[in-house]
């Protein structure tokens, strides 16, 4: 997909509908044409050229998602610096290492996380935003600088995964990806005039980074929430007050505002990806009446690989439905041939989302791409239908006794044991069987005392092949995550051990 010469996204979108709403603070209503972030954009981006950042550098930013830092995405795009967005929920080592990693040639903070920014840039210069009052870099001038213009080659972002199964990785992703990722959920999402996204992921991961640049492309509305942390009462008051139309959650924030209260009817859909969500949450959002769209997505891939409409999910339970247009996926087995339907294996994805490889990793990217795309790590299959069932990640694979046994088979059977609320199931080191089953259970409440591990055998008994039976079990209050809440299984192993 190579196209010279476009302009950036919101230059583009400020000519074409000035008066249109870009962004509403949802704490006070205050509203941002695009016009008006235009300017804003205009004048961020003159104090970071008068730091010294030109076209192809990269701009790293420790800040939550406001204001300030959504100016800071777009002022980037505007000079053709590549954005690095940093978790602000890292321990300093791991922010030292990414650092490290990316040749910044600045990193953009806000006061509440200067001095981390202070202990992790080594010899980056480190410049501050004050958040509140979001006067952009107050101090400095504006320089003059022009507007880059894009090529759908260039990067744009540089991303890092969550780190759930080692270090995290540093993607990174050209305009060209992030256009095709957003025209393809489009495309199957739809879009209105009027849609206004609710914004409550944090923009240093994909899922809330996405959103905030699509909506740009399609003239739509960010309902922007900032703050730390997930508030399930705020965001539920929120979407119902500004009759949002679209959202972005985890399972967890899902499950989290359905305990809470009465989803908003203005959502036309809520995009649910990141890890498995449980059939249970699935049935109950059809129970409820609220449009889910599972989906199965990585920041390799711009987000969004599969995505299945509410209908489908809630005909074929369990599914991530079918993949986006443009994004091709196939089913490997262990000698790298493609299955049949129904046949199980690892997930390779192909397409213009796709990315252009892990920055300063060339071994790691070679070990990812292969004959038929990108090597995704994760298990699954496809259907007859063609949709995709993402099963669980390759890594995960318990061998015991010889073997092979996937996690997500032995938790699909668990779950349904009516004292089960949430379960983990991982391989613990076994000096006779090679890797024993463990179970980490989240009871039901009040199911404490219940939960056995003869009581779950027993359970599995019929229902899963004696070798897949767990073979050690311990309760929890919750189940361990990463801080983008995928389970953390390295810290559930170290729990069963
Ligand atoms: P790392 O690559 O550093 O180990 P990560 O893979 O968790 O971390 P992300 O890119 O944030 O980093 O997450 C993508 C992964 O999340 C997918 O590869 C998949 O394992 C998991 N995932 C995403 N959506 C789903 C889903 N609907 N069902 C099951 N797993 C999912
Ligand atoms: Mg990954």
């Amino acid at each position: 997909m190579k196209s010279q010469n476009t302009v950036d996204w919101l230059t583009h979108r400020a000519d074409v509908s000035p008066e249109a709403t870009a962004l509403i603070e949802a704490e006070d209503g205050g509203k941002w044409t695009y016009s008006d972030l235009d300017s804003a954009v205009e004048e961020t981006a003159g104090r970071l050229a008068e730091l010294g950042l030109r076209a192809g550098d990269h701009l790293g930013i420790l800040m939550e998602t406001r204001m300030a830092s959504i100016r800071l995405v777009h002022a980037a795009m505007r000079l053709g610096c590549v954005l690095v967005p940093l978790n602000v929920r890292l321990a300093e080592p791991e922010l030292r290492r990414q650092v490290g990693h990316t040749d910044l040639s600045a990193l953009v903070c806000e006061a509440e996380t200067e001095s981390t920014a202070c202990e992790i840039s080594g010899d980056v210069p480190v410049a501050s935003v004050d958040a509140s009052t979001d006067a952009t870099l107050g101090e400095c001038e504006r320089a003059e600088f022009t507007a880059k213009r894009w090529s759908h080659d260039d990067p744009q972002v540089m991303l890092f995964t969550s780190g759930t199964t080692g270090n995290p990785k540093a993607v990174v992703l050209t305009m060209g990806n992030l256009f095709a990722s957003a025209t393809a959920s489009a495309f199957r999402l739809g879009v209105l005039p009027d849609d206004r996204w609710h914004l409550c992921l944090s923009t240093y991961h994909m899922g809330g980074l996405a959103p905030l640049l699509r909506s740009t492309l399609y003239g739509t509305t960010v309902v922007v929430q900032t703050g730390t942390g997930f508030d399930p009462e705020a965001t539920l008051e929120n979407v119902r007050r500004y009759g949002a139309t679209g959202i972005s959650l985890v399972p967890t924030m899902l499950r989290r505002m359905l305990d809470a209260g009465t989803i908003s009817d203005s959502l036309r859909f809520v995009l649910l990806g990141g890890a498995p969500a449980r059939d249970e949450l699935i049935r109950e959002c059809e129970k409820r009446g609220v449009p889910v769209c599972p989906t199965y997505g990585m920041t390799e891939t711009a987000s969004q690989i599969a995505t299945a409409r509410p209908e489908e999910a809630f005909s074929s339970l369990g599914t991530v439905g079918r993949p986006l247009v443009f994004t091709d996926v196939t089913v490997l087995d262990e000698d790298g041939n493609p299955t049949e339907p129904g046949i199980a294996g690892e997930l390779v994805v192909s397409g213009p989302t796709v990315m252009a490889g892990y920055y300063g990793n060339p071994e790691a990217t070679n070990a990812a791409f292969g004959d038929y795309g990108l090597h995704t790590g994760d298990v699954g299959y496809r259907d007859e239908g063609g949709r995709i069932w993402v099963l669980n990640r390759r890594s995960d694979r318990i061998v015991t006794g010889g073997e092979n046994v996937h996690p997500g088979e032995v938790v699909a059977v668990l779950r349904d044991h009516p004292a089960i609320r949430e379960v983990a199931v991982v391989g613990v080191e076994d000096d006779e069987w090679g890797e024993r089953i463990g179970a980490l259970v989240v009871p039901v409440d009040g199911e404490t005392e219940a939960m056995s591990l003869e009581s779950v055998r027993e359970f599995c008994e019929g229902r899963l092949a004696g070798y897949k039976h767990p073979r050690l079990l311990e309760t929890a209050v919750e189940l361990p995550r990463t801080t983008s809440g995928t389970i953390d299984r390295e810290a559930v192993r170290e729990q069963l051990r």
